[in-house]
């Protein structure tokens, strides 16, 4: 058995290659010189560093979000997580909204704080409310970091993205988990935002089968993020950065055919009797819909609504549906469904419920693109008929 392989034999397939690599070695010490001291050459030295596979979605993700550079984490809580402590130090003040996803929620509330950080939550249900806040607290403290999110979960807010950009001091670093809204869908980057992180768990791989996090922007701001990925270790492996390369292949039509059944879906929502309000920034109804037509060019296959009925009676109604899962995840190609009080937030308490606003009638209907749509709506159709 040879020892080395030979790097010329088949580097023509069509498909980038799988890495599984703990290491990467050297020929001599005239290559350690070029390669890792001067780093003039393109080679590896440790899997926690480096990774080719990782290389090449990487650079593909960059051209997606039309970013300057991206890096690849084990997960979106990595990436999230990564990014603030890799940007943040003691002393420093920043803005997190109240709707955001749980648990960078957590983060905020109950991990940087032991770091020193101050954080300040803020709600965006009213966006102009949002921007009078950001406003009155970005004149009162140096907020060196603003995280957003848009769409939030369950309820689909958006933000008045030009309008935050105009309050907050040049030097803020603005921060968006755009999770629920990829490109095509919406492109953070292009209206200021400095730092894209995505869970790749959700549309960018689209087929419930990886946990993988996303963090595209600056380069100056990902070069401090890589020193934290490299000594802290939050990495994908190589199975996992190709999944998510195989699954970009897809995304554009992932997306059209989900916004699709999304808004036809929400459409046949709206128009029955026994749900109170749906919950999709497509419909005129949503409360921010003009903040989506600003910037979204799609909005998704996840659709919230409420029945005017108890916890107890919600869970029979989702109890009748025969066809998608009970389960966490959106942009899988399952469709899956989450009573939210009795399912994502079935830890907190009625006081905590009412000030993230999620009443106990609360569906989330996240859909999936093997199913025949028409089959969904029946299932629903039935489903309601029998409350
Ligand atoms: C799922 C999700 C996350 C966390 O990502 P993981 O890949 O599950 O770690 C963060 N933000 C939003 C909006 C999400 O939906």
């Amino acid at each position: 058995m040879p020892k080395k392989r030979n790097i010329e034999t088949y580097n023509n397939s069509v498909n980038i290659p799988v890495y599984n690599s703990a290491s990467y070695y050297f020929d001599d010490r005239k290559q350690v010189i070029e390669g890792l001291h001067k780093r003039e050459l393109p080679v590896g030295r440790y899997g926690r560093y480096n990774n080719p596979t990782w290389v090449y979605v990487e650079k593909r993700l960059s051209e997606l979000s039309k970013a300057e550079d991206t890096l690849i984490f084990s997960s979106g809580m990595a990436a999230h997580f990564t990014t603030f402590i890799s940007l943040l130090e003691s002393g420093d003040h920043v803005i997190f909204p109240a709707e955001c996803y749980r648990q960078v929620r957590n983060i905020f509330h109950k991990i940087l704080p032991k770091f020193g950080i101050i954080a300040h939550e803020v709600s965006i249900v009213d966006p102009e409310e949002f921007i009078n806040q950001v406003s009155i607290l970005s004149k009162k403290h140096n907020i060196k970091l603003i995280h957003l999110e848009m769409p939030s979960s369950p309820h689909m807010y958006l933000i008045d993205l030009c309008k935050v950009k105009a309050v907050l001091d040049k030097k803020t670093i603005v921060t968006m988990d755009s999770s629920f809204a990829p490109p095509p869908n919406f492109y953070a980057l292009d209206w200021g935002v400095d730092i894209a992180i995505f869970s790749g768990t959700k549309y960018l791989s689209g087929h419930g089968d990886i946990i993988v996090g996303v963090v595209s922007g600056k380069k100056y701001l990902l070069e401090k993020i890589n020193w934290y990925r490299d000594t802290t270790g939050p990495i994908p492996d190589g199975q996992v950065a190709y999944l998510l390369n195989r699954s970009l292949h897809t995304l554009n039509l992932r997306m059209k055919d989900t916004n699709e059944k999304g808004l036809k879906v929400a459409t046949f929502l709206q128009s029955r009797s026994e749900i109170k309000n749906v919950l999709y920034t497509g419909l005129e109804t949503h409360p921010h819909f003009s903040l989506g037509k600003k910037y979204l060019n799609g909005h998704g296959g996840v659709i919230t609504f409420t029945l005017d009925l108890n916890e107890e009676r919600t869970g029979h109604f989702v109890d009748k549906l025969k066809e998608p899962f009970m389960a966490s995840n959106f942009g899988a190609p399952q469709t899956l469904i989450e009573q939210s009080t009795f399912f994502t937030y079935y830890e907190y308490s009625e006081k905590e419920l009412d000030d993230i606003g999620v009443s106990y009638g609360t569906v989330r209907l996240a859909l999936g693109f093997i199913d025949d749509i028409d089959v969904i709506i029946a299932d629903i159709r039935k489903a309601l008929s029998s409350l």
